[in-house]
Formats: C-alpha cells, sequence, structure tokens
C-alpha cells in the first residue's frame, strides 16, 4: 500500500552563480512497512529529496514543480503549522552527525522527554518511564542512568541510538534516515542497521534510507531508487536489480564494490564526474560518461520503461539491456 508518493518532485537554489537544478522531476512510491533505499554519489539530489519531503529544505531552496502525496494529502499544500504537525508526529528524520542533531546543552533525558511531552502529554512519572523504555528499544545501557548523560558523554553509535529513539518518541509512520551510519566504524555501522530492519519489522515504520552504499541498500532495503543528476536513472525491487542492473550508471555503481578476493587489485570506476547542478540538461545526465552514449542520448531525455512489474529504468538501450 503506497505511503508516501513522490510525482515529478523538481527543486531549484538560487545561488550567485545562478540557478542549480538539484532534482529534475524525480518520483517514487514508498509503502507501507518497507525499507526502501535512497541511492547515488554525492550531488544526485538524495539528501535534498529527503529534506523536500519534510519540509527542512534551506531559505534558497525552491520547489518548482510536483508533489509529496502523504496518504493522499499533498504535503506542499499544507501551510507551515499543519506541517509542523506532520513532522515529527507523522515522519521524523535522522541525521549523519547525531553530534551536531543533538543539543549539548540538556542531557538525553530532557531532549526525549521533551519530544514525548510535545506529541503524547501524560504524567511526568509516566513519560519518564516512556523514555526509559525508548532507550532500552534501541538498545542504549542502563536506560535509567541514560537520562542523565549529556551527548558528549556517549559514543558515536550511542548518540545515533539516542537519534533513534528521539525520532521514535512520537510514533512516527516514517523514518528517513540521511547516511545514518557514514560517521560510525563497520561493527556499530551494522548493528544500526540491525536496529533499523528490527524497527520496521516490529513496529511497521517505512524507512528511506539515504546512503552512497549498495552494500548497505543490499543488506537492508526491499525497494532502490538509484538517482543521477537529480533524475532517477533506475527503480525497482533490490533483489530485481541487483541480479540484473539495467541502467550503465546503476551498472557502474555495482561494478564498483569491492569483492571478495579482489584484494590488491584496482577497483572499478566510473569515468568522469556527475553534472553540475548549474547545467540545463536536455538529453540523458549519464551521457557524457556512458560507455554505450548514442546521438539520440545527447539530444533527448530517456523515458521509463518496465523491464518487469516492479523494475524500471531510464535509458534509450534499455530493450537491448534487458535482451541481453
Ligand atoms: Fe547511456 Fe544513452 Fe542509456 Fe543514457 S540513455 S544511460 S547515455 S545508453
Amino acid at each position: 500500500m503506497a505511503l508516501l508518493s513522490i510525482e515529478n518532485l523538481t527543486v531549484e537554489f538560487n545561488t550567485p552563480f545562478g540557478a542549480v537544478y538539484a532534482i529534475r522531476g524525480i518520483d517514487f512510491t514508498l509503502r507501507k512497512g518497507e525499507i526502501l533505499g535512497l541511492v547515488g554519489e554525492t550531488g544526485c539530489g538524495k539528501s535534498v529529496t529527503g529534506r523536500s519531503i519534510i519540509g527542512l529544505l534551506d531559505d534558497n531552496a525552491r520547489i518548482t514543480a510536483g508533489r509529496i502525496l502523504f496518504e493522499d494529502v499533498d504535503l506542499l499544500r499544507l501551510s507551515d503549522a499543519a506541517m509542523h504537525e506532520v513532522r515529527g508526529n507523522r515522519i521524523a528524520m535522522i541525521f549523519q552527525d547525531p553530534a551536531t542533531a543533538l543539543n549539548p546543552l540538556f542531557t538525553i533525558g530532557a531532549q526525549i522527554m521533551d519530544v514525548l511531552r510535545a506529541h503524547r502529554p501524560a504524567k511526568r512519572g509516566d513519560l519518564k518511564t516512556d523514555a526509559m523504555s525508548l532507550f532500552a528499544d534501541v538498545g542504549l545501557p542502563d536506560p535509567a542512568q541514560m537520562m542523565h548523560v549529556y551527548p558528549h558523554q556517549l559514543s558515536g553509535g550511542q548518540q545515533q541510538r539516542a537519534m533513534i529513539a528521539l525520532s521514535l518518541a512520537a510514533e512516527p509512520d516514517v523514518i528517513i534516515a540521511d547516511e545514518p551510519t557514514t560517521a560510525l566504524d563497520v561493527t556499530i555501522q551494522a548493528q544500526i542497521l540491525d536496529l533499523l530492519r528490527v524497527l520496521q519489522r516490529e513496529r511497521s515504520i517505512s524507512v528511506i534510507l539515504i546512503t552512497h552504499d549498495l552494500g548497505i541498500v543490499a543488506e537492508t532495503c526491499q525497494q532502490v531508487v538509484v538517482l543521477y543528476a537529480g533524475r532517477v536513472a533506475e527503480k525497482g525491487a533490490v533483489e530485481a536489480i541487483f541480479a540484473a542492473p539495467q541502467h550503465p550508471y546503476t551498472r557502474g555503481l555495482l561494478a564498483a564494490l569491492p569483492r571478495p578476493g579482489s584484494r590488491g587489485s584496482d577497483l572499478q570506476v566510473i569515468a568522469g564526474a556527475v553534472p553540475s547542478g548549474l547545467e540545463r540538461i536536455a538529453g540523458c545526465a549519464f551521457a557524457p560518461r556512458c560507455e554505450y552514449v548514442m546521438e539520440i542520448c545527447r539530444g533527448q531525455q530517456p523515458a521509463f520503461s518496465d523491464i518487469k512489474q516492479a523494475h524500471q529504468s531510464a535509458c534509450h538501450l534499455h530493450e537491448t539491456f534487458a535482451d541481453a
């Protein structure tokens, strides 16, 4: 069941150098209780998409087209007050660096009690019990002690767990997790991803997981949307795309993953760089880097084609790749 649908979302930033086209008309759907990976290189528009959904874009950003439907209500048409209700209550966000997202002046306990008080008024004793129960749910040790510690007294992994507890306090339907493990070492990264999977399973929370790491997508997500230069290159079920990637960009990303036994050999790279957001792009945005580029690619933007149900790619050669 569709919970959140992004339709033709288009976002620009006004800068001293001119308009930066960050998102150039993207579409995807998040279903209830699934984890969807939003993947691509830096500058592809992943974080801008997440911030557009929750209404936290910078002042110089402008959404010039599209709709963001949450339970059939267009979030872009809500008043500031109505959007404030959605943010945190229904859709929460976890940021990459919990150290800067948590308030250094207040204990973790005080911060979570504030969120609980705002979203479900109750007696102080009940709030404290709820807060400790959330700390336990996210795997923080000694929840009673946690009520009295400040963010700087926690490790990076514990800070991220505290952030997740804060985001859960209002019992949201959707969590947008923006590179939640980038600042953590691999062991803690695995624990935090495990925690997201448990929350999705046990609380039926839908998650948009923003990452540049396809390995994380393979382990954690059911659906994946591959972004390139503010457009969707390929999207669909994780198994389908990992088994038979169709878009040359997705193939390049997968080929660039380190493989067991490849120690000592050069990693594959996709030559070139993501185009500047200042460029207007008439044809396929990947054309300057694509080994299969044809004349049509430079002048005509490829439309989405179904390869199979639940797997779509935007490439003029989709039929050739699908047949192969
Ligand atoms: Fe390459 Fe053309 Fe496909 Fe773009 S449309 S990915 S340039 S083959």
